[in-house]
């Protein structure tokens, strides 16, 4: 289709072309609520990230004690400082903007965007995710190279797969397992990962409901393999629990989970959910929710900072934590831009960062890290 919605306008309609207009107007409002939902995402996931990593490792006592007060940005007073979960986001968003559907391409050029990722030594990466990634280096083939794990590297990269892919269940099954495998190979990692994945879909369609949810995982969670039943179980008791009215905090310690939410995905994924379902309009609130439940907050949060974020947008956002982004390279017009891209079928926002800015970027930012990590030895316990 060639004409424009003002050649429309201006040309003289006649009943077919009113109605060419509403289906020119219905397509150009569903790109803008797409952009909005993908941008959402991004950087609902990046301040997620950014917010959560101050309090990273702490039990949900412990910060309490050190940060009574409104979570803030902390490692850089300020700045919204950014760990691998927004990589990964942010390298799967510029793979799917590069592959357009390709799941072999997806998984080609998503495996040199992680190779280039791990080599220029990023902070805090995860134990699995690190080995498989150094084995692509040593020449063993993407989707061999995986490790036997149930970490959360898969579902840091799920949120942004199912937002782009929400209305192609099929390619979005088919694009997660290739991510997952990159990386991780134990079931629950590609579960938690497509949980992630359906949840910021049905987001980003508009919709928060628990049955809707339920319904949309059954098949995922129906699956046989290692500790399925008990990802199931624990499934069913994060849904009774938001239909309760319970606090995110209240059912991670019912769960037992005294240091917090840790890094194994089926545990992530109950808690990240939860906090979702119980404020699904409110990023501030879900933040809260998730980092006060402590553990492994800065994937938490991630994970529940994108779900909001593909719900409400990226205008439904607080405009100051979205201006504290302003890391590098992902930062506000960054992933705005790699957004509009993947939204418009642009290129721009594809390449990788400069490598040997990043190597540079990565021993600063582990240096302020490093600098927060002692001074958060000192009291109050
Ligand atoms: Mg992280």
């Amino acid at each position: 289709m060639t004409k424009t919605c003002d050649g429309l306008l201006f040309g003289g309609m006649n009943g077919g072309g009113y109605a060419e207009y509403n289906l020119l107007a219905e397509g150009v409002a569903m790109q803008q609520r797409r952009e909005q939902a993908l941008a959402g995402c991004l950087l609902g996931g990046a301040i997620g990230d950014a917010l959560g990593l101050a309090y990273e490792g702490l039990s949900p006592r412990r910060l309490a004690r050190l940060s009574p007060g409104p979570l803030r940005f902390r490692v850089f007073p300020g700045l919204a400082l950014v760990s691998d979960d927004t990589e990964h986001a942010a390298l799967t968003a510029q793979a799917l903007l590069r592959s357009r559907g390709d799941t072999n391409r997806f998984e080609r050029v998503l495996a040199w965007r992680l190779r280039l990722w791990i080599a220029a030594l990023p902070a805090g990466v995860g134990w699995a995710t690190g080995r498989a990634l150094w084995k692509l280096w040593l020449g063993i083939p993407p989707g061999r190279n995986g490790v036997h794990s149930a970490g959360n590297g898969p579902a840091m990269r799920a949120a942004i797969l199912g937002v782009y892919l929400a209305r192609q269940p099929h390619a979005l099954a088919e694009h997660l397992a290739r991510s997952t495998r990159l990386t991780h190979t134990d079931v629950r990692a590609e579960a938690g990962a497509h949980c992630i994945a359906l949840a910021a879909a049905q987001a980003s369609q508009g919709s928060s409901d628990p049955l809707q949810l339920a319904h949309l995982l059954a098949p995922v969670l129906e699956q046989d393999g290692e500790g399925m039943a008990d990802f199931r179980m624990l499934m069913r008791a994060m849904f009774e629990s938001v239909a309760k009215g319970e606090r995110t905090q209240a059912f991670c310690a019912a769960q037992g989970w005294q240091r917090g939410v840790l890094g194994y995905v089926v545990h992530t994924v109950a808690a990240a959910l939860h906090a979702w379902l119980s404020h699904p309009q409110d990023l501030d609130a879900a933040l809260e929710d998730i980092i006060r439940s402590g553990g492994d907050v800065d994937s938490t949060a991630a994970l529940v900072g994108g779900l909001v974020g593909a719900g409400v947008g990226v205008q439904g956002l607080p405009p100051a934590r979205c201006a504290a982004l302003r890391d590098w390279p992902w930062n506000q017009q960054r992933l705005s831009r790699l957004a509009i891209a993947l939204a418009r079928g642009g290129r721009e926002g594809s390449l990788y960062p400069c490598w040997p800015l990043a190597l540079l970027r990565n021993l600063l930012f582990l240096l302020l890290v490093l600098g927060h990590g002692l001074r958060r030895l000192l009291p109050p316990y």
